[in-house]
């Protein structure tokens, strides 16, 4: 049979196979410089972390920046090999390694899906410290975190003397405690209109609050995250200053201190988590105040029959932030809240709690890989738009704002709002 005659064999149906990723070859084998790239990857020689992940990739279709990308080195089990060849073998480390290791929002999603528990988020978080430490991380621009910081006092490189200028009519301050408002960053300059509700329904509730303004400082989160806790960092070309997450953390709650604060309540599901997992390791003594969440705080009151709410004629769907929910564990309160609104009918989207999909946003995804985080976010608010809700609302205003991009761009129409921008009309 003449070549040109030959059959050819059918192609197997089912579904397509994946291509290999170029990004998981080229961590493995090419280096840039690899003499002035090689890392001291010692102390995870015996890292059981690195050693305990089987394989199984059950974590991979769950994982937002896998959906994003759908290759191999952006999901925890293809991390977790490269990483380890990278350490067993002693290789150079690439570029390509550094924007896997930084390509992840650390939503904790596949821990959660992991057959065997890995504790995967606190093993990328310590990667990219050490990336850091070695000069070689974090990944891009995310540097313009700590340098902003290090400048403003946020890492939106805004003067910190307009941190409060959100502060309109409806929102009393008092100078010293009980209770302070912690605003952070996002909420001070990106999405103002969630830190004037949360405190127009605290000066409702409570009389008054105590806002630190200017004295308020980044909670730490983005640099965290990012791997950027404790380090030299370059301010101008040969100009190194010491640069550390703790310097930080103490302002804040030594600012708290000063004005008798027992509770600070957070809108933001990143400084909460960060004030509650992350503050007491870097504060040397135990933290004299209790820190709460918005939606915590509001549920507690509907617990006691303390707030009755105006009905709301229209229907709902809850996105569980990451770092609320699977970091910290808390679903039911802000439900507490919205089944407390009457005639407001809630409904579920098909992933929710513990299997909630994430915003895209977090672990310094939304500022190092743009595309990304909006290409996530779309898929999240498409499935709220599925369920036919008028609103898509959520607890952390790091979601809202990505989530708004992402309406924009799809040109869908569904509310978005946090919880708080629920409830302010209906006190
Ligand atoms: S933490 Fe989230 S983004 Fe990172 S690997 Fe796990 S599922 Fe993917
Ligand atoms: S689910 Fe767990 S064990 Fe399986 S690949 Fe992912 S991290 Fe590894």
């Amino acid at each position: 049979m003449s070549k040109s005659k030959e059959k050819k064999m059918p192609k197997p149906k089912g579904k397509k196979k994946k291509k290999i990723s170029k990004h998981y070859i080229n961590s493995i084998v090419e280096a840039s410089n690899p003499t002035e790239r090689k890392i001291d990857f010692k102390q995870y020689t015996t890292n059981d972390l690195i050693k305990a992940c089987a394989n199984c990739s059950m974590c991979r279709e769950e994982c937002p920046t896998y959906v994003s990308r759908e290759a191999e080195s952006f999901f925890a089990g293809g991390r977790l090999r490269i990483f380890r060849t990278i350490v067993e073998r002693n290789l150079p480390v690439t570029d390509d390694f550094v924007e896997a290791m930084y390509l992840c929002t650390t939503c904790k999603q596949c821990e959660d899906i992991c057959p065997i528990g890995l504790k995967y988020v606190d093993l990328i978080e310590d990667l990219r410290c050490e990336l850091v430490q070695q000069g070689i991380g974090p990944y891009g621009g995310l540097i313009g975190f700590s340098k902003s910081i290090h400048l403003n006092n946020n890492p939106y490189g805004e003067p910190p003397s307009k941190r409060k200028d959100w502060v309109e009519e409806g929102v009393t301050e008092v100078e010293k405690g009980p209770y302070a408002y912690f605003v952070g960053c996002t909420a001070s300059y990106r999405t103002q209109s969630a830190a004037l509700n949360t405190a127009r329904i605290l000066t409702k509730i409570l009389g008054g609050i105590v806002l630190l303004g200017p004295d308020e400082v980044c909670c730490g989160s983005p640099i965290i995250r990012t791997g950027q806790i404790d380090f030299q960092l370059e301010i101008e070309e040969g100009k190194f200053v010491p640069f550390t997450v703790e310097d930080y953390i103490t302002r804040n709650i030594e600012n708290m201190i000063t004005r008798d604060i027992e509770e600070v309540i957070f809108s933001c599901s990143g400084c909460y988590k960060t004030s509650t997992d992350d503050w007491p390791k870097y504060f040397s003594k135990e933290i004299p105040f209790k820190r709460t969440h918005i939606s915590q705080f509001l549920a507690r009151l509907v617990e006691k029959n303390e707030i009755q709410f105006k009905p709301l004629n229209k229907k709902v769907t809850y996105h569980d932030p990451c770092h609320l929910g699977r970091h910290r564990k808390v679903y039911d309160d802000p439900r507490t809240v919205l089944y407390a609104i009457p005639e407001l009918e809630v409904i579920e989207m098909r992933k929710n709690r513990n299997r909630s999909r994430c915003c895209g946003a977090g672990g310094g995804v939304k500022a190092g890989f743009g595309a990304d985080a909006l290409s996530i976010a779309k898929v999240r608010v498409q499935e709220a738009v599925d369920t036919g809700a008028d609103i898509l609302a959520t607890s952390c205003v790091f979601c809202k704002y990505n989530f708004l991009d992402a309406k924009k761009e799809m040109g869908v129409d569904i509310e978005i709002l946090n919880i708080e921008d629920i409830v302010v009309d209906l006190l």
